[in-house]
């Protein structure tokens, strides 16, 4: 099986019905990264910068962060690499920070919350980011976001920063493009207002299905009591993607959900076009697209949205099956 999928890399990702599909990875290692021509992967769809701060053993300065974003630019080779900013808080903490405890730390000062009260260091990850890419492409995503206001503060630290770096004469990202996650659901409400600020958009399916049915994403006693394959899942991120598709903005879904092939092609028959998984998931769902009628399965997801099944993983499985 891995030799096949080691054939498939320099086959296009595209349906049996001739439709592309973008395949990116996610990556927070340089060891990830290196897999990014091995997979065949059109770019990093979801770099964690959390991970190298994570496994330092002290807050990396200006000149490190410079560093360790250059490297990942380095070897992706040109391709892509969509940047979140610190993801931190919850279970994700650093040795060398201090936070307070929250009873609900997945819904506690995490992320974005934490950059907005602590300004000096968004704005110098966005410095070391700049300054990474220098004359290149840069995209920024904020993960974690919840209000409009949110990527107003942070636009404009962003833009603060562009502004003095092109003071200083030095040579700045091109193009720079902003994307939020949608991981919380009340960005759902808001996204005619996010769509006009951002230039793309990227689910975070792991978070967002936490917060969407109330449910510990770790708890291993609620592992198997809601499925992304509800019809309530599966309506609401029909709703996501139609709305980005009507602005015009391209959107990605980038957690795990994206890295298995069935839950993959209930998200291309939704209208979902980019996927980015961890560089596992890029063989079998690179499979999976090469052998869907993406036409067939989209007719098909419409008949289900709204019926009352907890789940439709199995449903959706025979179809699978019985279409190749
Ligand atoms: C997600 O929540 O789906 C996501 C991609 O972010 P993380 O897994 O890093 O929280
Ligand atoms: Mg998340």
């Amino acid at each position: 099986q891995m030799q096949s999928y080691a054939a498939l890399r320099d086959l296009p990702a595209r349906t049996k019905d001739g439709v592309d599909i973008a395949m990116l990875l996610n990556a927070g290692m340089l060891a990830d990264l290196t897999h990014v021509e091995e997979a065949g992967a059109a770019g990093i769809g979801l770099y964690r910068t959390e991970i190298p701060f994570m496994i330092r053993s002290a807050y990396p300065d200006l000149k490190s962060q410079v560093e360790i974003y250059s490297r990942a630019l380095e070897r992706a080779g040109g391709r892509p690499v969509v940047f979140r900013t610190l993801d931190v808080g919850g279970d994700k903490r650093l040795p060398y920070f201090s936070y307070d405890d929250d009873e609900n730390p997945a819904m506690g000062w995490r992320a974005m919350r934490i950059s907005i009260d602590r300004p000096a260091m968004l704005r110098q990850q966005l410095r070391a980011m700049i300054r990474a890419a220098a004359g290149r492409p840069l995209s920024v995503m904020f993960p974690m976001v919840a209000e409009v206001a949110e990527i107003d503060v942070a636009r404009a630290v962003l833009d603060m920063e562009i502004a003095r770096e092109e003071a200083a004469g030095r040579p700045l990202p091109q193009p720079l493009s902003v994307g939020v996650m949608i991981e919380v659901p009340s960005l759902f409400w808001q996204l005619d207002q996010i769509l006009q600020r951002v230039d793309f958009l990227s689910v975070g399916s792991n978070d967002l299905l936490q917060f969407f049915f109330a449910s510990d994403r770790g708890s291993p006693l609620l592992a198997d009591r809601y499925d992304c394959l509800s019809p309530a899942m599966l309506c609401f991120l029909r709703g996501i993607v139609e709305k980005a598709d009507a602005a015009g903005k391209p959107i990605t879904v980038c957690g795990e959900m994206a890295g298995r092939p069935l839950d993959a092609m209930a998200l291309l028959a939704l209208g979902f076009r980019r996927l980015s998984m961890n560089p596992a998931g890029i063989g079998p769902v690179k499979s999976m697209v090469r052998s869907l009628d993406l036409a067939q399965a989209q007719d098909y997801i419409l008949t289900l949205l709204h019926q009352p099944d907890h789940s439709l993983r199995r449903k959706l499985r025979s179809f699978a099956k019985d279409y190749g």
